[in-house]
């Protein structure tokens, strides 16, 4: 499927097309699963292509579930899949990546053999570093680099923040959400005193917001206590088309450009990029103050 709309490829995509930056390799990181690791890569990846940037994914975790989620499952190159690009001895980078149905957006793509490289990559004496050369082989293709990473803080998670120039945190707004977050911090912390000293923290993002109970509000609240500016005023809202989008192999932004869930990424696309250029944050994203409406149904729109 081809893109048909695109809702930020207009004025300011384009003028975001003429920018001239060097290539930001972005790790999006929380060792607690079902945070929205996955459909942030996705979502966010697809937004910024659909706005003229060169856009690549790598898939870091065994589940695949990034690599299904844009409709290539246990789809790879002649090269392999991510495991054989960890695993191999002076592969080609450029030979491992794979065009999505979105202009702009490749893929590096996992299958579940991935699994193994956790305890095959113990065997490498630069076990944490195997991931870095590969992807600053691409740098030069992209604007922006993804890496979705697995629940977990083991070798492939500190692979993917080695890589990087910068962690996303996605956080979903139940009672938990700052638990364990200690231990990623605490990570991040030993990434920069060894093995990667300019790893910066991207932001935060609050995920599956759900503004019909207090809860939703505390927790949002209490983490932005916690991270102050860090987080991104943009809040993407619990939203049934972001859950059913994956099973049709793409982004939200294909399989319903008009619900919350895809005009919350657009709007976090827009916020990222405003920030890229140093700018403060864009109104159009929702906010605490003016979080979107409704929950996991249909707004005063009746949009889904
Ligand atoms: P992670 O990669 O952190 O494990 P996922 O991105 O796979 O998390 O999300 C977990 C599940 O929640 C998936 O089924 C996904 O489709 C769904 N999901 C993610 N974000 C939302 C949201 N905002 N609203 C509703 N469902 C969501
Ligand atoms: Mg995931």
């Amino acid at each position: 499927m081809r893109c048909r709309q695109n809702p930020i490829a207009n004025g300011d995509g384009y003028y975001f097309g003429l920018m001239t930056k060097s290539t930001r390799v972005l790790v999006v990181a929380n060792q607690k699963g079902g945070v929205a690791k996955t459909t942030t890569a996705i979502n966010l990846a697809a937004s910024l292509a659909m706005a003229n940037q060169r856009v690549l994914l790598i898939d870091l975790d065994p589940q695949a579930n990034l690599t299904s989620g844009v409709g290539l499952k246990d789809r790879a190159t002649d090269a392999g899949t991510i495991y054989e690009a960890l695993i191999g001895e002076d592969v080609t980078p450029s030979a491992f990546v794979l065009p999505t149905s979105v202009d702009h957006l490749s893929l590096v793509p996992a299958n579940r053999q991935l699994t193994g490289a956790e305890i095959e990559l113990v065997a490498f004496a630069n076990r944490e570093r195997r991931l870095r050369p590969f992807v600053d082989a691409l740098r030069a293709d992209f604007d922006y680099i993804f890496i979705d990473t697995p629940p977990s803080l083991g070798l492939l998670t500190l692979n993917g923040l080695v890589a990087a120039d910068r962690v996303l945190i996605p956080l979903n707004c139940e009672y938990f959400a700052l638990e364990g977050i200690a231990d990623l911090l605490a990570t991040l912390d030993r990434v920069r005193a060894g093995l990667n000293p300019a790893l910066a923290l991207e932001g935060v993002l609050l995920t599956m917001y759900d503004d019909r109970t207090n809860l939703g509000q505390q927790v949002s609240h209490n983490i932005r206590e916690f991270f102050g500016d860090q987080v991104y005023r943009t809040v993407i809202p619990r939203n049934i088309r972001l859950g059913e989008a994956p099973s049709h192999g793409v982004p939200v932004i294909l399989y319903d450009a008009r619900s919350r869930g895809a005009e919350a990424y657009v709007a976090l696309a827009h916020e990222f990029l405003a920030r890229e250029r140093g700018q403060p944050p864009s109104a159009s994203g929702a906010t605490p103050d003016d979080p979107p409406p409704g929950a996991d149904g249909v707004d005063e729109k009746g949009r889904p």
